[in-house]
C-alpha cells in the first residue's frame, strides 16, 4: 500500500523523533533570532537547513517585531505569496515582491554583504570559490570578460565571454560596478546583478584582481576586502610551475606578478591563509554575516 506508514525500527524511529525535536528548536532559535532583531527576515529565508527552509513564510513574518499576523497577510497577498508557502517554495519574483512590500510597510529588511577576494594567481581562490557556489546565503558573481574560455569553462557560469565591442558598450552605459585590465583581456562586474542579489540578502562574492578590488575599495566603502594568502612563498612556487605546461618565460612571469600581487595584502581588511579550503570558505562566510549585521 503506498500511503503506509514505512515499517521503522526501534533505533530508526528514535533517530527520527530526534530529528523532529532538532527542527523544532532550530526554527524555534530562528523565530527567536528574527524578534529580537539580531536577524532580518532575509537572512532567515537564506538559512539553508532543511528545518528552516520547511517553514511556512507565514510564520517567519510573524515572528518578525512590528508585522503581526494582520500586516503579515497583507503583504503576503500583495506579493502573491500563498498562505501556505514554504519557504523553500518562494520564487525569485516572489522575493524581490515580497521585499519590495516589506519596504513599503516600513519593515526593515537586510541586505547581503559585499565581499571581494582576491590574492595571487595560484592560491586556490577559485576553489575557494566553487566551494561556496552552492551555498544559500552567498551568490556568486560572474563576471564578464574579453578573453577567451578555456577548457571546462562554461559561458554564464565561469564567464560571460564577450567581445570588446560589447565590453565597450558596457562602459558606456555605465554597467560596471568595477572593471580591470589583466594579462591582455578586459574583466569586469556587473553592478545590477550584484545589487539584485544583495537586496534578497544573499552575501555577494567578487573574486577579482587588485586594481578591480581598489576600485570596489572607494565605490563601496562598506564592502569588505579579503586577500587569500598561501601559506609560504615557496607553497605558492610550487603551485604555480606544477601547473600545466607553461614556458620557462611564461612561468617566471607568473612568478613575478604573483610576487607584486603579494605585495599588495596590506590594503585588505583581511588577510586569509589558504591551509584548507573548507576552512577559508567557512572564515569568509563568517565575515560576510558580520559585516552585514554591522550594516543592518
Ligand atoms: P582568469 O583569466 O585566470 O580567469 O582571471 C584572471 C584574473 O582576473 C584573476 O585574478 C581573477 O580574479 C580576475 N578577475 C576575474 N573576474 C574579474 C572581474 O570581474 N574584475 C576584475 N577586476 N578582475 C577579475
Amino acid at each position: 500500500m503506498a500511503n503506509r506508514p514505512p515499517d521503522l525500527s526501534p533505533q530508526e524511529r528514535k533517530a527520527a523523533g530526534e530529528k523532529a525535536v532538532a527542527s523544532r528548536r532550530e526554527r524555534a532559535e530562528i523565530k527567536a533570532a528574527l524578534t529580537s532583531g539580531e536577524i532580518g527576515i532575509f537572512e532567515a529565508i537564506n538559512d539553508g537547513r532543511q528545518s528552516i527552509q520547511r517553514m511556512r513564510v507565514s510564520e517567519l513574518l510573524d515572528a518578525a517585531p512590528g508585522i503581526g499576523p494582520r500586516r503579515a497577510f497583507t503583504i503576503m497577498s500583495k506579493a502573491g505569496i500563498s498562505d501556505t508557502r514554504r519557504i523553500a517554495g518562494l520564487g525569485k519574483h516572489q522575493l524581490q515582491r515580497l521585499r519590495g512590500e516589506m519596504i513599503l510597510n516600513k519593515v526593515p529588511v537586510n541586505q547581503g554583504a559585499l565581499i571581494v577576494m582576491s590574492g595571487p594567481g595560484g592560491v586556490g581562490k577559485s576553489t575557494i570559490t566553487a566551494h561556496l557556489r552552492n551555498h544559500p546565503a552567498v551568490w556568486v558573481s560572474t563576471s564578464v570578460t574579453t578573453r577567451e574560455p578555456r577548457e571546462n569553462e562554461r559561458d554564464g557560469r565561469d564567464y560571460h565571454f564577450i567581445t570588446d565591442e560589447k565590453f565597450d558598450q558596457l562602459i558606456a552605459n555605465n554597467e560596471f560596478l568595477e572593471w580591470a585590465e589583466f594579462a591582455g583581456a578586459r574583466y569586469g562586474t556587473l553592478k545590477g546583478a550584484v545589487e539584485s542579489a544583495r537586496n534578497l540578502g544573499k552575501h555577494v562574492l567578487l573574486e577579482i584582481e587588485i586594481a578591480g578590488a581598489r576600485q570596489i575599495r572607494r565605490a563601496e566603502p562598506q564592502a569588505l576586502l579579503v586577500f587569500i594568502s598561501p601559506p609560504s612563498w615557496e607553497d605558492l612556487v610550487e603551485r604555480l610551475t606544477s601547473r600545466g605546461t607553461d614556458s620557462v618565460e611564461r612561468r617566471a612571469a607568473r612568478l613575478a606578478l604573483a610576487e607584486e600581487e603579494m605585495a599588495c595584502a596590506g590594503e585588505f581588511d583581511e588577510v586569509l591563509i589558504n591551509h584548507q579550503v573548507e576552512e577559508v570558505a567557512l572564515a569568509l562566510l563568517s565575515l560576510a554575516t558580520s559585516r552585514a549585521n554591522r550594516l543592518s
